[in-house]
């Protein structure tokens, strides 16, 4: 019998077994390390008719209140750092400094949601009549999370969620689902009973949720494939839907940047967490001008960063989360050099180690239409590309059926947020990347998403209008 740990999930504040479990894989070794529970569904329905019960009173909880408890799960997350933190490293694969930021992040976001307001709208207000919009809760919400970053996308979600008033069911993905159950056994008391619920399954589990009638709302973020699947599924009963889905965010270096201090930053931008981010770079247009020596300048910081098992210290970059994202990105490399493309750095993979592990891989001006530049790679491979006008460049990046983010590096703030301004992507960075905080709200643009995140924005998708007009008094 197997020894390994098993997990319980979160059920009207009980922690519940499943009958079955899912074995948990450490991307680093390829080793099974843990059992987490394999939700039935019957105990997804215990877990939705738990949040059905809490919705009322929880509707009726003063919004001070909820914010109190909101920023009270915040405090909780950052006293246990060390724990969330080993579990992220183990099962997602990411360095022990990028899951404690992780953690840090996510309990940085409870407490700033906590703090915002839900605003209120007087429509008229005269000597025969009152009108008021307010935003009132939908119900219950289904948040469905990706393996990139299980607790940080959790808690996107989790926190409008229940500062609006709604209540939860939680659902990791199979991959990932350690850090997020441990976050519902130590945080199990702060919200009452059946408001935040977290379950975990496999693959079965996330369609079952979508199809199921008790949900009033369906929060996802993952690929776009799995997004267009959601939607069809969520029309059975109207369901109220966010989609933040995949990108190919493009980076556009003008020829004025110091290429010495833009190199690492550009490399980061497309690597951070090996490549597993949406708004990674994920194409980066080079003017010709500096492209031989950019390009060199980032494969020479690529060769000087060590990848390897995020638990080891000295680690920068750890493996690919799991075996098909690692089967794919891969294959998107076989393809490079079936069709003669060159490799700046990296293009060798060792498929016979234990862990998921893939070189640093760049490619050199591949064609528009390879694959390396159509698709997105979501792994530590990146196709540098050579541009010479800003027309030119701005056509190309827009090429795409994403519209997820992007960003435009250059000395001459003008002319980089003039060109920013032509980028039809949900947002724009000039001279950084990946910055997104509480209050500005976060779009995908075209087949990368609908609805929003983030800012008053995105709280209010968590809600729907009512409003009441009265005789004045
Ligand atoms: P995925 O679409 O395979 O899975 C995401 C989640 O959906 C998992 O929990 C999974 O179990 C569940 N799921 C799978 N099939 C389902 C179905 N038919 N119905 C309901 N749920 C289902 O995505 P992934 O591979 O976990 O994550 C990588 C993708 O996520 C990338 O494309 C990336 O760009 C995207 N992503 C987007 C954002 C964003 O904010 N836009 C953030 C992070 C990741």
């Amino acid at each position: 019998m197997s020894q390994l740990p098993t997990f319980s999930m979160l059920i009207d504040g009980k922690l519940v077994q499943a009958a079955n479990t899912l074995p948990v894989t450490n991307p680093a070794t390829g080793q099974v390390f843990a059992n987490a529970p394999d939700a039935s569904p019957a105990e997804l329905d215990l877990a939705v008719d738990a949040a059905r019960r809490a919705f009322p009173a929880w509707r009726e909880t003063p919004l001070a209140r909820r914010a109190e408890l909101l920023a009270k799960f915040g405090q909780v997350l950052a006293a246990n750092i060390p724990v969330l933190q080993g579990l992220l490293t183990q099962e997602q694969g990411k360095t022990l400094s990028d899951a404690a930021t992780e953690v840090g992040i996510a309990s940085f976001w409870s407490q700033a949601v906590a703090a915002m307001p839900i605003p209120e709208t007087v429509n008229e207000d005269n000597e025969t009549r009152f009108s008021v919009t307010k935003h009132v809760p939908l119900g219950v919400v289904a948040a469905i999370v990706p393996w990139n970053f299980p607790l940080g996308v959790a808690i996107w979600k989790l926190a409008p969620a229940l500062l609006t008033g709604n209540t939860l069911v939680l659902k990791p993905s199979p991959y990932t689902p350690l850090a997020t159950l441990k976050m519902g056994e130590i945080a199990r008391d702060v919200f009452p009973p059946g408001v935040l619920n977290i379950i975990s399954g496999g693959d079965q589990l996330g369609p079952q949720m979508t199809e199921h009638p008790g949900f009033d709302k369906v929060s996802f973020t993952g690929s776009t494939a799995t997004g267009r699947r959601v939607m069809q599924s969520a029309a059975a009963t109207l369901k109220r839907l966010t989609l933040e889905l995949g990108g190919n965010d493009a980076a556009i270096v003008r020829p004025d940047v110091d290429v010495v201090e833009v190199a690492p930053k550009l490399f980061w931008s497309a690597f951070a967490n090996s490549g597993q981010i949406c708004i990674a770079t994920k194409r980066l247009y080079i003017h010709n001008d500096i492209y031989d020596e950019l390009s060199a300048a980032i494969a020479e910081v690529a060769r000087g960063v060590k990848v390897g098992d995020g638990s080891d210290e000295s680690v920068q970059l750890g493996p690919v989360q799991n075996r098909v994202q690692y089967d794919r990105v891969v294959d998107l490399i076989t393809d490079c050099k079936k069709n003669g493309l060159r490799f700046l750095t990296g293009g060798e993979v060792d498929e016979s180690a234990d862990g998921n592990f893939i070189p640093i891989s760049l490619v050199d001006n591949p064609p528009d239409d390879s694959r390396v530049v159509a698709e997105e790679a979501f792994g530590p491979l990146l196709p540098l590309l050579r541009y010479t006008d800003d027309d030119e460049v701005v056509r190309r990046a827009n090429d795409t059926p994403y519209g997820l983010a992007g960003s435009v590096w250059s000395r001459d703030i003008k002319a980089a947020a003039e060109l920013a301004e032509r980028l039809d992507t949900g947002t724009v960075w000039i001279n950084e990347c990946q910055y997104i905080v509480p209050n500005a709200v976060f779009a995908g643009h075209k087949q990368s998403g609908i609805g929003v995140e983030h800012g008053v924005e995105g709280l209010l998708e968590f809600t729907v209008p009512r409003t009441i007009v009265r005789p004045a008094v």
